[in-house]
């Protein structure tokens, strides 16, 4: 398990990280998120090892963080990491290698990552040579060919195509299945929304939003109602106590609601509506609850 506790981190006078904690248990999939400059990449390289804390304290399975420890971290960087002069088999042994592998186990370990990435072929290929979303399973097999106890995930998704997002996706649900602790960072909420049990949004180096995904839509009172139904008057429905917005598209009539208090005033609307085939009340997406509580604050 990790335990970040307390942990601030200061470049220079800058405040990048304010007194952040958080837990990520074994087998669990915790999302740290933020807009851009909120202090996720700092985050993770005080995780593993590369950057001192300036007070606080990091352990995983109770130890603090060095190299016995960072062994035991894998890391899918944002920024492509991989030494594209070597072959994808070189990459891959040089990185094992530095986790305390064996060759022998490392190339075992290798053919079946590649033949489960579609990429066997490519294996005493140069990495330049592989195209963007190839050198990204190059590099998430780097990240996982030691089987880490904890994996960073920092857009893990970026240059891939919606086949091999879902590829990876039912790959990071196998290693969670298997008692992997995941982070994961996106900037893509239905991602996050998709995998996280339990998050953490940073503001300004701060958490503004922490605990639960279920409980943290259940406590946002903001809802969405999806109706289906003849001849409704958009204008008089927009008029109804605590509408925000009415969106109506081919399909439905999304409604945004200010409280979930007023359900109940769209019910009674909506009921005296010829043929009604659906009403269905929805929490506001991540996307929704990202922009209203980040958004503001970001700003000042
Ligand atoms: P992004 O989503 O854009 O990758 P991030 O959430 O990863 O952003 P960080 O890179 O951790 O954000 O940056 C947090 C803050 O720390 C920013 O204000 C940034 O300018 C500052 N910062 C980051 N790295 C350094 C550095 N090496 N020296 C000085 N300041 C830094």
């Amino acid at each position: 398990m990790l335990k970040v506790e307390n942990v601030t981190k200061y470049y220079g006078s800058n405040l990048a990280v304010d007194n952040l904690s958080f837990e990520v248990k074994s087998g669990e999939i915790f999302g740290l998120l933020g807009v851009n400059g909120a202090g996720k990449t700092t985050t993770f390289r005080m995780i593993i090892g590369l950057l001192d804390k300036s007070s606080g304290n990091i352990t995983l399975n109770g130890k603090p963080i060095n190299y016995d420890v960072t062994d035991e971290i894998g890391f899918l960087t944002e920024e492509r990491s991989l030494l594209t002069k070597l072959t994808v088999q070189e990459q891959v042994i040089y990185y094992g290698i530095l986790k305390g592998m064996k060759e022998k186990d490392i190339l075992e370990k290798l053919d079946i990552w590649l033949k489960r990435f579609n990429i066997s072929e490519y294996k005493t290929r140069k990495i330049k040579e592989l195209s963007k979303g190839n050198q990204q399973k190059v590099q998430f097999i780097t990240a996982i060919i030691n089987e880490p106890k904890l994996l960073i995930l920092d857009e893990p998704f970026s240059g891939l195509d919606p086949i091999n997002v879902q590829l990876f996706m039912d790959v990071i649900v196998e290693l969670k299945k298997k008692g992997t602790s995941i982070i994961f960072s996106s900037h893509r909420m239905e991602h996050v929304e998709m995998f996280c049990e339990k998050l953490v949004v940073l503001v300004h180096g701060k958490s503004v939003l922490a605990g639960e995904l279920k409980q943290i839509k259940k406590d946002y009172r903001k809802k969405n109602i999806h109706i289906v139904a003849e001849e409704v008057d958009l204008k008089k429905l927009s008029k109804v106590n605590g509408v925000v917005d009415v969106i109506n598209n081919e399909t439905e009539i999304i409604v945004k609601l200010a409280s979930d208090e007023n359900i109940n005033d769209v019910f009674e609307f909506i009921k005296h509506c010829k043929e009604v085939t659906k009403f269905v009340v929805e929490d506001a997406t991540l996307n929704e609850i990202f922009l209203d509580k980040v958004g503001v604050l970001y700003e000042n």
